[in-house]
């Protein structure tokens, strides 16, 4: 039977998720704890990393090296770039690009190193069964690339440079990571973020208030989705 990993990269992100599950056991390795348990039936695996890229590195490969996870569902919060994104509205990654990342002294575009991509595609399936439950929910869900990178992004210019690079509607810190390893280990993924702030001046002070019930939506949408794929 397979086993679904539900990561997020703070505790107000998973926690209403871990909340839910029955059986619950926890193991702590690798200096994370991991929530193992049952949701309506189906078998999950539920952690959170930490913030940034290489904090969600390590956790999306134990998720799937050392629990045996084979379907990985982020779930989380995020800066808008799209002027349509307001806080609390649902966003999920067509595709995932890191904007930090630059060689381009070398001739390279931004976000690209040899052997690698720009970015990064989610499993088409998972997006279709996520467009599924939002209908049944009667809720609006946006589909775009986000952009990850290690930085809390409060800043217009920033931004905007972002958006129009690599035509993100979105940003964040962790989901780049998630789709380079299990893009690599070849572990069909998810990326959803529900909007937490626009990423401008007053990033911050969003961030701090809705953090949690932004939080909350993505982790709602995610539990759906368990009993959507469980019940395929
Ligand atoms: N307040 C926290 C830091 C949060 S960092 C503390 O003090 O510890 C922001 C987190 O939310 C990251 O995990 C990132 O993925 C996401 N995020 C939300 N808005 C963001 C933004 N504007 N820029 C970058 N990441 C953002």
């Amino acid at each position: 039977m397979s086993k679904i990993a539900i990561m997020g990269a703070m505790p107000e992100e998973v926690e209403p998720i871990v909340a839910k599950l029955d059986n619950l056991q926890t193991m702590t390795y690798g200096a994370n704890t991991y929530y193992e348990g049952v949701y309506h039936g189906q078998e999950v695996v539920v952690a959170y990393s930490k913030i940034g890229k290489v904090f969600a590195t390590l956790t999306a490969t134990m998720l799937i090296e050392k629990f045996g996870c084979d379907t990985l569902l982020f779930s989380g919060v995020a800066g808008a770039i799209s002027d349509e994104l307001k806080i609390g509205d649902l966003i999920i990654a067509d595709g995932l690009c890191q904007h930090d990342l630059d060689i381009t002294a070398f001739g390279h575009p931004y976000g690209f190193v040899p052997e690698g991509e720009v970015c990064i595609p989610t499993d088409v399936n998972l997006r279709k069964i996520a467009k599924e439950v939002a209908a049944s929910k009667g809720l609006t869900l946006r589909e775009g690339v986000i952009a990850t990178g290690d930085q809390f992004v409060a800043n217009a210019e920033r931004k905007d440079w972002i958006g129009s690079e690599f035509k993100a509607d979105a940003l964040e810190m962790e989901g780049a990571s998630v789709a380079v390893v299990c893009s690599a280990l070849e572990v069909p993924f998810f990326i959803l973020r529900a909007i937490s702030d626009s990423a401008d001046m007053d990033a911050s002070f969003n961030f701090d208030e809705f953090l949690e019930s932004s939080a909350k939506i993505s982790a709602d949408f995610i539990l759906s989705m368990v009993d959507a794929i469980h019940s395929k």
